[in-house]
């Protein structure tokens, strides 16, 4: 049996129907840049993560970019964020001539220690970038605290992390801006690249939208130099379909994922901690062993799909040499890195998928 890490023809399958009727709508009425249907989207999506205001822009990596200048990031400040994620949310600190300050993770979450963030805060920090990892919320309460106790802003990085809740609090609503990313493995996904900012100032969201379009307010005048960095019109009435099934799919994820806690019990993986006020979204599901490397090479034998996010932590990265990170400075992500696996969880996998993915797991390990 073929199982892959992700399925999206399964899931595009089922939802012909209304996409295909939004995408049609949209190649009819060609309004391709910034039609009705982004608008239309920012308002679910803004509801939906229950903020004030919604900005749909290119991708999550412009999202985090936008958001760090809507915070005033510029050459010379420090920005805090997590050593084990995705690369975006290094690279945007540095575009804007900003130092990304690499903090370690808790073993068990695989999210910013809160600890190691207090000790990094120094007086050039201007923001603290928690990434809500794999779907599950980070520490916020004792950041919220760090970030307001020395006047640093914080934009989550919630990429992965779509109606995740910490404490019954929405990720991206607790900092000062919510970023997500619509890259097609995302839990909302589109066709392509899309991201959106989530924020509750009107005056940040009037600076952040005129980023979005070169900076210029009015149009053709430009106090800004901003990006072109709109999100595209197809993409937005794709999302909007897409919406209307997320908790949905979120809810068949968590089933998933507790099938698999329940399946691997006696078997040697650690598999994902959920802390009890956070309610965990499994953009992945990651389970860690320090027979990685074999058992992936396993699983690709007995063709079910996984991967390894992330195999080098962001401090050890070839073009942040030049900061002097060492892996001795971090006790869990450089472990993280040797040890993960992701294995499929999306909402369209079958009982005997599943099934079929545990059998494999546990073979492996007698
Ligand atoms: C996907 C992702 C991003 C970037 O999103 P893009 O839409 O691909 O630009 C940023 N941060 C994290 C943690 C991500 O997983």
């Amino acid at each position: 049996m073929q199982v892959p890490l992700l399925d999206l023809a399964r899931q595009y399958k089922k939802i012909k129907t209304e996409i295909d009727q939004a995408v049609y709508k949209v190649l009819e009425h060609t309004k391709f840049i910034m039609g009705p249907e982004v608008v239309e989207f920012e308002d679910q999506a803004a509801e939906y993560c229950g903020s004030k205001y919604a900005l749909g822009v290119a991708s999550g990596t412009d999202a985090l970019l936008i958001a760090l200048r809507a915070c005033g990031v510029r050459a010379g400040d420090e920005v805090i964020t997590s050593t084990f994620s995705f690369f975006a949310s290094a690279g945007v600190i540095s575009r804007l001539g900003a130092t990304p300050v690499f903090v370690d993770i808790d073993s068990d979450t695989y999210n910013l220690r809160s600890e190691e963030v207090k000790k990094a805060v120094n007086d050039k920090t201007r923001v603290i970038m928690p990434v809500h990892i794999f779907g599950q919320c980070a520490d916020m309460d004792a950041i919220l605290q760090i970030a307001g106790e020395n006047d640093i802003m914080v934009v989550e990085d919630a990429a992965q992390a779509i109606g995740s809740k910490y404490k019954g609090k929405t990720a991206g609503t607790m900092g000062d801006f919510g970023c997500f990313s619509f890259f097609p493995s995302k839990n909302l996904g589109a066709a392509g690249d899309a991201g959106m900012i989530i924020s509750d100032f009107m005056d940040k969201q009037t600076f952040m939208k005129s980023l979005r379009d070169h900076g210029a307010h009015p149009k053709y005048y430009h106090s800004y130099i901003g990006y072109n960095s709109r999100l595209d019109t197809l993409q937005a009435a794709i999302l909007s379909v897409k919406l209307r099934y997320l908790d949905q799919w979120t809810e068949a994820r968590r089933k998933n994922a507790v099938f698999y806690n329940d399946a691997f019990k006696d078997v040697p993986v650690k598999t994902p901690v959920e802390l009890e006020h956070n309610y965990h979204i499994y953009n992945q599901y990651t389970i860690a062993t320090e027979k990685r490397d074999e058992l992936m090479e396993h699983l690709r034998k007995h063709e079910i799909g996984c991967a390894i996010y992330y195999p080098l932590p962001l401090h050890a990265q070839e073009c942040y040499k030049y900061l002097g990170y060492k892996d001795g400075d971090y006790e869990n992500a450089p472990w993280a890195s040797r040890e993960v696996l992701s294995i499929p969880i999306y909402p369209d996998l079958t009982d005997d998928e599943r099934n079929y993915v545990v059998e494999v797991i546990s073979a492996f390990f007698k």
